[in-house]
């Protein structure tokens, strides 16, 4: 009797597997960096930025006050907020259905900080088939450098955008003094170790699976999408029967269709 194996088994197998992405360049990855480059500047600039003598941009929880540059935000105004959650929320799915997965290829910060933790690993490391090579020799000295190399700067980085992310919420200028003579609060501290380590596991251990197991995003944006919608996928019409794209193309031409057709 034949054996059924359930889709979801396949998927978990799947799901253990490393993935050793080969670097790519191309339009769509140059403006990848570009985001990458756009977004990290905001994130990590915003916070030095001051305005009539304070922090341009504090979201102070201790006295209930967000300052935006030159306005001051108290809790009744929340339904700002919540406006503008909604508004985004709205823009978001307007522009999955038009051009598909666009905040995730170029703006989300799982793909941003991913990118930039890949980048590391290239460095430390080397090549997708180095990589996949190093898995599978012993530990050696060379080993020991390249992985260490790569986990500390993994650990740096991640603990300095725990540090930026504190800094929007506790003056960053203070806060910096107080790090350098040693004498941040045990919860400030906290707070910078639990988003540096948040940082350091989402893009450099658990990547793709953020978005295949944590992100709600990630879950209902099949249901946002329709055959019209702009997307990175398979071409089943293009690609069956496996013989090459030229021969399909010039069939499906024959047959009256556009070369790109999705399926
Ligand atoms: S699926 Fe979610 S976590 Fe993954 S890139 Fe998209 S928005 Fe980001």
């Amino acid at each position: 009797m034949q054996k059924i194996i359930p889709i979801h088994s396949v998927d978990a197998v799947a799901a253990s597997d490393k993935i050793h992405a080969r670097s790519i360049d191309g339009i769509f990855s140059r403006w990848r960096w570009i985001m990458v480059w756009l977004t990290q500047a905001f994130f990590y600039g915003v916070p030095w930025l001051n305005w009539s003598s304070r922090q341009a941009v504090l979201f102070d929880l201790e006295a209930k006050r967000f300052y935006l540059f030159g306005a001051v935000l108290f809790p009744q105004d929340l339904i700002y907020l919540a406006s503008l959650l909604v508004v985004s929320a709205l823009l978001l799915f307007f522009a999955t259905a038009v051009v598909g997965r666009v905040w995730c290829g170029f703006a989300c910060p799982q793909t941003v900080y991913t990118a930039i933790f890949m980048w590391v690993e290239n460095k430390c490391e080397g090549s997708h088939q180095n990589r996949k090579r190093l898995d599978k020799t012993r530990w050696t000295a060379e080993k020991l450098l390249r992985r260490g190399g790569k986990n500390l700067a993994w650990v740096v980085f991640g603990l300095w955008t725990g540090f930026t992310f504190v800094g929007y919420f506790t003056a960053m200028r203070p806060l910096m003094a107080d790090a350098l003579s040693m004498t941040v609060s045990p919860w400030t501290t906290f707070w910078i170790l639990f988003y540096g380590l948040f940082t350091y596991l989402n893009a450099g251990l658990l990547r793709e699976k953020v978005c295949l197991h944590m992100c709600p995003y990630g879950r209902f944006q099949g249901s946002l999408m329709d055959a019209h919608t702009l997307n990175v996928a398979y071409d089943h019409r293009r690609g069956e029967p496996r013989r090459g794209t030229v021969e399909n193309d010039r069939r499906l031409a024959k047959e009256g269709h556009h070369q790109c057709t999705s399926s």
